[in-house]
């Protein structure tokens, strides 16, 4: 009936929106399963200075349990909780989470802070603010220590929300970054519109780097583009020591990925001592090898 009357729809069994429509009614029960019965966890992927070596902060990384002690990724669950309603409680659970985890951190670890991320439609959740405002008060927990990642794509929806939402929680001291930037429609937009803290530059421009002179131009644009308009950058999908090499030469201040450190459960399981060696230039001549 929506699409005006007279008109006849066949839908077939290959259809991609009855496919993904079904796929999104599956994990209804799986979801609300994991919230109620603690199914849910986060792993810390360490974020890097590129210019010591020094971790500056972990990004948290929300994960599903299954069967048979199978690990579901994000990628699986939370389009289909966006699609399906059950987004809002998965942030508000992220976000306790989080809070809680550096609340229980011991003493000397006081100084380590996480980045979150936030769904696109986040900023329609009245609770949200309320929620991080409580939680940082009860646990004592400094405000500077929470950064909020929110893509592109899903601030543009709400435009007037968001930048209202996103200046009541910096307000409170948080930051914000904008994640995955470049690989949405209207990237230059938000660096103008979005009161944001860091720019963290899409992997798929970084994945190549080394070989592909396109990206090379786009991130050493984007880098700089950041950096004059006083935000600070990060790279994810950093995977080689050249990688590294040619994103500080374009002044990019972070880098995250698998050459640092897998998202872990456990933070001390990114050694920063194997960081600070990657962060040493390789030896390219051995002695005696000069001229
Ligand atoms: P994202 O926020 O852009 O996170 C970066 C993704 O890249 C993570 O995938 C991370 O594991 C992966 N990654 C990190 N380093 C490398 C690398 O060197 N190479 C490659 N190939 N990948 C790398 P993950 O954990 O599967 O998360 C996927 C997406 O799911 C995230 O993208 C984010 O959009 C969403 N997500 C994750 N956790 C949450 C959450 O707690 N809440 C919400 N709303 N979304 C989340
Ligand atoms: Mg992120
Ligand atoms: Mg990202
Ligand atoms: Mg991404």
């Amino acid at each position: 009936k929506e699409n005006g009357r007279n008109m006849l729809w066949l839908f077939n069994e290959n259809d991609v929106a009855v496919k993904e429509r079904r796929r999104d009614i599956y994990w209804v029960p799986l979801i609300k399963k994991a919230l109620l019965e603690k199914e849910l966890f986060l792993v810390y992927q360490p974020v890097v200075a590129l210019s010591s070596g020094e971790i500056s902060h972990y990004e948290a990384l929300i994960r599903m349990k299954g069967e048979d002690d199978v690990v579901i990724s994000p990628n699986q669950f939370i389009p289909a909780a966006e699609r399906m309603g059950l987004i809002h409680s998965i942030d508000l659970w992220v976000v306790e989470t989080a809070i809680d985890f550096l609340a229980g951190l011991p003493a000397d670890m006081s100084h380590v802070s996480l980045a979150i991320n936030l769904s696109s439609t986040a900023f329609q959740e009245t609770k949200l603010l309320q929620t991080i405002r409580d939680k940082l008060e009860l646990t004592w927990v400094d405000a500077k220590r929470l950064t909020f990642e929110i893509t592109e794509t899903a601030a543009f929806q709400n435009y007037e929300k968001a930048r209202d939402m996103i200046i009541k929680i910096r307000a409170l001291g948080c930051k914000f970054a904008l994640d995955d930037f470049g690989a949405g429609f209207c990237s230059f937009n938000y660096l103008k519109s979005f009161p944001v803290d860091y720019v963290k530059i899409d992997g798929q421009f970084i994945q190549n780097l080394n070989n592909d002179e396109t990206d090379q131009v786009l991130v050493k644009s984007m880098a700089e583009i950041a950096a004059r308009l006083g935000k600070k950058t990060i790279a994810e999908f950093v995977e080689t020591p050249t990688t590294i090499k040619k994103l500080k030469e374009y002044g990019i201040d972070f880098g995250q990925g698998y050459i640092f450190g897998k998202p872990e459960i456990n933070l001390l399981q990114s050694n920063s001592m194997s960081i600070m060696n990657l962060m040493q230039p390789p030896p390219t001549q051995g002695p005696g090898m000069a001229e």
